[in-house]
């Protein structure tokens, strides 16, 4: 649920066969992301796997490493299936040490080492110190200039990491002041003169920006490319999108049904956009940003009639191409109105893989049924 446009990937990495290899687990990582969720990495006596090198598996959360009693020196079986990071399959138990302890899990961040807190119903364990948090910061910063949002080239993991280090820049709009200091990003190792004017025309290029990539790019959990467009549409400039979310903070008002009356956006995600706007740092944040920023209000893709203007769809099964929220507001950008059940007046029904009633309603009531790809030429 967290990232609905990223579905199809793993669908189409499911199609390969898994391989499967006994290894060394050597020591238990735990790595902090974006949103502060502690994620536990396993690393590997390295070992090849079907040609390729794995020294590292997912171990996705506490729970599961509970679940699986996961030990630091265990022999285990890994799994790598597609472009899928590894995973842990299960323990080699004859052939475990009587030395290796049941792991426990830090309670502190291991970036910060703020207490971490683990959420009523949630399997993740967060960091909750925000931008204080370095690993965290940092994470933010990399998703903020990453090529979906504003796509700063020459401002990758590493420059990032050595401006923070300095205290040239621990948050978003700091990005935007580089430019101020100049004289001293030159006299860092490795830069130069004409590697810091890269960068600072990428960031001068960035300095505009559709409303839709500066949602996606402030790092809201849950909120991929596709809500952020959703968003972007349904509030159309950042001022009224702020003044919405930040009174949706009460669910009795009007500004709260109309968030949770955008399709695709459950009480979940609501909950997590709302908290954003509810934190003073995260505001703070965002009016500085937008100081230094040129934020183009959300247009509409619609220029002329499309084949589809007007057309009621349907979506069902499982697309390849992109995630069914990214579909939808792709149909709906071309005019199109997508519902969610088939009836006479439906125009095309668009079928996917294992596409279940709906497709054989459609059939029934003599609907139009197009595959993801006859959709795809239709509208393109
Ligand atoms: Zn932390």
């Amino acid at each position: 649920m967290s990232n609905v446009s990223r579905a199809p990937r793993w669908a189409i990495a499911h199609k390969f066969p898994a391989q499967r290899i006994e290894t060394v687990l050597e020591d238990i990582d735990i790595q902090v992301g974006r949103t502060g969720v502690l994620t536990p990495v396993a690393r590997l006596t390295p070992v090849n796997v079907g040609g390729v090198i794995v020294s590292n598996a997912s171990l996705h959360n506490e729970d599961e490493i509970k679940r699986k009693d996961i030990r630091i020196g265990d022999t285990v079986i890994i799994q790598r299936a597609g472009d899928v990071i590894p995973q842990v399959v299960e323990v080699v138990l004859h052939k475990r040490s009587e030395l290796n302890k049941p792991f426990k899990f830090p309670t502190m961040c291991p970036s910060c080492g703020q207490e971490s807190m683990r959420v009523e119903g949630e399997a993740a364990r967060r960091c909750i110190a925000g931008l204080a948090c370095k690993d965290q910061a940092i994470e933010r910063l990399k998703h903020f200039v990453s090529r979906n949002a504003f796509d700063i080239d020459g401002l990758g993991e590493k420059q990032i990491q050595l401006f923070w280090d300095d205290g040239f820049i621990s948050s978003p709009a700091d990005i935007f002041r580089l430019q101020d200091r100049r004289a001293d990003l030159e006299k860092k190792d490795g830069l130069g003169q004409r590697s810091v004017d890269n960068i600072i025309t990428a960031i001068e290029k960035s300095r505009v920006v559709k409303l839709e990539r500066l949602i996606y790019g402030l790092g809201i959990p849950q909120i991929g490319q596709a809500t952020a467009r959703l968003l972007a549409m349904n509030y159309g400039t950042l001022s009224k999108l702020r003044l919405a979310l930040t009174s949706a903070a009460d669910k009795r008002t009007t500004e709260y049904h109309d968030l949770i009356g955008i399709d695709q956006i459950g009480e979940n995600v609501a909950d997590d956009i709302v908290n954003f706007f509810q934190d003073e740092t995260n505001l703070k944040m965002l009016s500085d940003l937008e100081n230094q920023l040129d934020i183009a209000n959300y247009e509409s893709s619609i220029i002329e009639s499309t084949k589809v203007t007007g057309k009621i769809i349907v979506f069902t099964g499982a697309l390849e191409k992109m995630g069914r929220a990214e579909a939808k507001s792709l149909a709906e950008s071309l005019g199109a109105k997508v519902v969610g059940s088939v009836s006479n007046k439906t125009d095309f029904v668009v079928v996917g893989g294992e596409a279940g009633s709906k497709a054989t309603k459609a059939e029934k009531l003599g609907v139009t049924i197009l595959t993801e790809e006859e959709w795809f030429k239709l509208i393109t």
